[in-house]
């Protein structure tokens, strides 16, 4: 597995789309991390915060770091100081909580609301009604340490690329119905479409995902 090569063969794939890559460097040691870096890809994605931190502390300073996992309230503090932006926004109690430490660090923080697209059943994620509330909410309207910047979906594990492609499609519309509905301000502005992974990248980046989430293509299987 040589990393640069399948990070530069990524890159040549992606040329040409509007979406940029992350290197998602869950439970891959610090070499592989420093590899990809040095092959200038400095986005990584990862899905735990105690992974993240322990990485972060580390390795140089001008990585972005993602957090695209499921994430608890409580988990929320240890990363408010460096974490550039979080993919994983399903309520509104989590974005109270990012809010809050961020605003311990004088910081704000770019948030995705995750949008459930799959039929599966075990996926994380907000209907589109769901999303609509929280954008709708007083609090959300009060935050002054987050920006939500988009949306985050995950397609259904199947083999089947129609329906892949249709569930980022429905993503997409999704994201182009919010932005009509709700004029940019502050804490608010739609820029990022967070879908596609190794085995769909490209179908994602056909249909206008901005920031294809990629780990295994690039390490090798977990
Ligand atoms: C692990 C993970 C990925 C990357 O998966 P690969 O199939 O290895 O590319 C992308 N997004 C999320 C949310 C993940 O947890």
């Amino acid at each position: 597995m040589n990393i640069a090569e399948n990070i530069d063969k990524i890159k040549a794939e992606l040329a040409g789309t509007s979406a940029r890559l992350i290197a998602v460097t869950k439970t891959k040691p610090l070499e592989d991390l420093q590899a990809a870096y040095d092959a200038n890809c400095t986005i990584f994605g990862e899905n735990k915060v105690q992974e993240m931190v322990q990485k972060w502390e580390v390795l140089p300073k001008d990585i972005e770091w993602h957090l695209i996992g499921h994430l608890q309230s409580n988990k929320v503090k240890y990363m408010a100081e460096f974490v550039a932006m979080i993919h994983s926004v399903d309520s509104l109690k989590l974005l109270q909580e990012i809010d809050k430490q961020a605003s311990k660090h004088n910081r704000v923080i770019d948030c995705l609301l995750q949008i459930y697209i799959a039929q599966e059943e075990t996926k994380f994620g907000l209907s589109e009604d769901e999303a609509r509330e929280i954008l709708d909410s007083e609090e959300f309207k009060a935050m002054k340490n987050i920006r939500i910047v988009g949306v985050m979906g995950m397609a259904t594990n199947t083999d089947d690329q129609e329906q892949i492609r249709l569930e980022f499609r429905s993503l997409k519309t999704f994201f182009e119905t919010l932005k009509s509905e709700y004029s940019a301000n502050e804490n608010l502005q739609f820029r990022e479409i967070s879908m596609g992974m190794s085995g769909d990248f490209m179908i994602a980046a056909e249909e206008g995902s901005t920031l294809v989430r990629v780990g295994s293509a690039i390490f090798g299987s977990r």
